[in-house]
């Protein structure tokens, strides 16, 4: 496996590529759930790219920047292991320059939800990915289902400015206990753990609900928040795939989100319905 530090390397590196570049961009601290990205990457193209970067501009003061899980030994392992062909890990001053353009996602789905909370998250992320996604000039892009919103912002991004690369949505992994894995799961002692249980669990009363027929968001909402008591509660929301506000769930079209923290750690989770 290639370790590519500077944007020099990669953009030398992925020169040599002739075939399909499948590219999976991460923050590093590993789990089942990059893995399974990664693993679809390598079976779907001839060449896997990897990045692991903690980009600053997603972050608010405020927000875990600085303490952000660092694996880095483990990772390079992991991504070894699953057969990656080059793992790409720059500094923040290959990346960022002082006086670039910005990106400003759409305020209509970026302010709502995760940015209601997070202002201006969504045009770090996609200032970054779109630096990735030209520098590696990737065939395909493995992103995760698990952030739905930043998910529909980088298609939409994609689309909109004409990006020659293809998102591939990738489904949400679980631990055994129906926890989504996040690296963020690291700061969760074993009773936190316990209770964060409770975000999955609040999905599966959502999707019980409706195998019996209930389609009201509001009576869905109701249940999941009884469930999603002892957490502080973010928020409990069912939208329609493109993020709009619904009062009827569409089979097939919608989205059931939530957001909570437990003790300090903020999670989210969803499900596709
Ligand atoms: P991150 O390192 O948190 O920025 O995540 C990198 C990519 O992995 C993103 O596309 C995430 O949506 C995806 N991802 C994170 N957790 C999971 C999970 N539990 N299942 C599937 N994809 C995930």
């Amino acid at each position: 496996m290639k370790i590519l530090q500077t944007t020099e390397e990669l953009i030398n590196y992925r020169k040599t590529l002739k075939q399909d570049t499948g590219f999976v961009p991460t923050m590093g601290a590993l789990h089942q759930g990059h893995i399974s990205l990664i693993k679809t990457s390598i079976s779907n193209n001839q060449n896997t790219i990897v990045s692991i970067f903690v980009n600053p501009t997603q972050f608010l003061e405020g927000e875990d920047f600085t303490t952000y899980p660092n694996r880095y030994q483990a990772d390079l392992k992991i991504c070894e292991l699953a057969g990656v062909d080059a793992l790409f890990i720059p500094n923040i001053d290959d990346i960022y320059f002082k006086n670039e353009p910005s990106i400003i996602a759409p305020m209509k789905q970026s302010y709502i939800l995760e940015g209601e909370r997070r202002p201006k998250h969504f045009d770090g992320v996609l200032q970054v990915v779109l630096k990735l996604l030209n520098l590696t000039k990737a065939t395909n892009a493995y992103f995760g289902k698990k952030d739905a919103q930043q998910l529909f912002l980088i298609q939409n991004m994609v689309k909109t400015l004409f990006i020659d690369t293809n998102i591939v949505p990738c489904e949400i992994i679980r631990d055994e206990n129906g926890l989504a894995l996040s690296s963020r799961n690291t700061y969760l002692s074993d009773a936190e753990k316990q209770k964060a249980l409770n975000i999955s669990k609040s999905l599966k009363i959502a999707s019980k609900e409706m195998i019996k027929g209930e389609l009201n968001v509001e009576v869905i909402k109701e249940k999941m928040s009884e469930i999603l008591s002892e957490l502080q509660i973010e928020y409990i929301e069912i939208t329609n795939r493109k993020f709009e506000k619904i009062e009827k769930i569409i089979l097939k079209d919608s989205i059931v989100l939530v957001a909570a923290k437990v003790g300090t750690t903020r999670l989210i989770d969803n499900m596709w319905v």
